[in-house]
């Protein structure tokens, strides 16, 4: 069979290990809050599935704008942010192109470059698992067509300052597309960290991308929005999937919109819940990058898989990327207990 040697040698996209119905995963960021009843109920008005939804999310869209201060032909809405990253590889690099991105990051991020015939150029963070901007300015080449940054960066959860990103994008050619994932800025309390939402309308070539699935607790639903300059977002519209966001997705969002202040809420406590979660563990002896995300980074090289196994084995499944660590999300306030005991155990037997 003639397939493409490039796709048939790229990772399949994982979720780690299946859960048992008495632990708790921790190993996809998601919101362990039930969907509130508002969001259950436009979901049952909206079951005419028989028919398509609206292919442009027009009514989404126009909320979305309304709160950004945009038009709404500059807000695009995809199935979850990931489809959007894509679309927009998609819309700007092609093969001999290449898109720069620091690392480690969103495991996506290298499948999708290479899905679109595409070269990556990953460039390493820096010691406190922040993004290094000055190495991945100076990896942009003639030849790159995109450069992604991740604030929070998954899986570290380390964020971009404002001060840093700024300067970043002042380096960065003006016809070079910049794509600003901001999958978690709902849990950032750090004030110096970049907020893409000031940025609107100040650069040609930034775009940013955010999700309905950590924060608003609908990643079971897939929609994510990004909001840019209209002509980005249009060749970035042609290479969607058509109709691929359902109208469940769409009216979902917009009741999580309107229950805005309930969902912000349950964020809160999340966050709160991380900062005792990081204070524990430091106190136990672990260097932990500063998260402002929904999730932590134990840095364990090649302890990785035997200390997630050690947290499988108590119930507790997370995210080990082999060879350089463990993904821990944020989760159910009973899961902390047995997270910081066997994080204690990991500690005392590492070498
Ligand atoms: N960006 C980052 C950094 C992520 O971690 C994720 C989800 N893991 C996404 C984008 C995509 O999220 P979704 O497709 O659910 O919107």
């Amino acid at each position: 069979m003639k397939l493409r040697p490039e796709i048939l040698a790229s990772p399949v996209y994982r979720q780690g290990r299946a859960a048992g119905a008495d632990a708790f995963k921790l190993s996809s960021n998601e919101n362990p809050f039930p969907p509130l009843p508002a969001v259950l109920a436009a979901i049952t008005a909206e079951l005419e599935i028989n028919r398509y939804p609206d292919a442009t999310a027009a009514a989404l869209r126009g909320t979305l704008a309304a709160r950004l201060g945009t038009t709404a032909d500059e807000v695009i809405i995809g199935s979850g942010s990931v489809a959007l990253l894509q679309q927009f590889i998609l819309a700007a690099a092609g093969p001999g192109d290449e898109v720069a991105y620091s690392w480690r990051s969103f495991e996506a991020y290298p499948t999708m470059v290479t899905v679109a015939g595409a070269t990556s150029v990953p460039v390493p963070n820096r010691a406190d698992g922040g993004h290094d901007l000055p190495a991945l300015a100076d990896a942009i080449t003639p030849r790159t067509r995109v450069v992604i940054v991740c604030s929070p960066n998954n899986p570290t959860g380390v964020t971009v300052t404002a001060e840093e990103f700024t300067a970043f994008m002042e380096t960065v050619p003006s016809d070079l597309l910049v794509l600003l994932d901001e999958a978690y800025a709902e849990f950032v309390r750090e004030p110096e960290a970049v907020d893409g939402r000031e940025l609107i309308g100040r650069y040609p070539n930034l775009v940013i991308l955010r999700t309905f699935s950590k924060a608003y607790g609908l990643a079971g639903l897939r929609v994510g929005w990004a909001t840019g300059p209209e002509a980005i977002l249009d060749a970035a519209r042609a290479t969607a999937i058509p109709l691929s966001v359902t109208g469940l997705a769409q009216v979902a969002a917009e009741a999580s919109l309107e229950a805005e202040a309930e969902l912000l809420e349950r964020v809160e406590k999340i966050t709160v819940r991380r900062t005792a979660f990081i204070d524990a563990l430091r106190a136990q002896g672990w260097n932990i990058p500063a998260s402002e995300s929904n999730f932590i980074w134990l840095a364990l090289g090649d302890h990785t898989l035997r200390a997630a196994e050690r947290f499988f084995d108590a119930g507790l499944v997370t995210r080990p990327f082999a060879g350089d660590g463990v993904r821990i999300s944020i989760g159910e306030e009973e899961s902390l207990t047995p997270l910081l005991t066997v994080a204690q155990e990991i500690l005392t037997e590492l070498p």
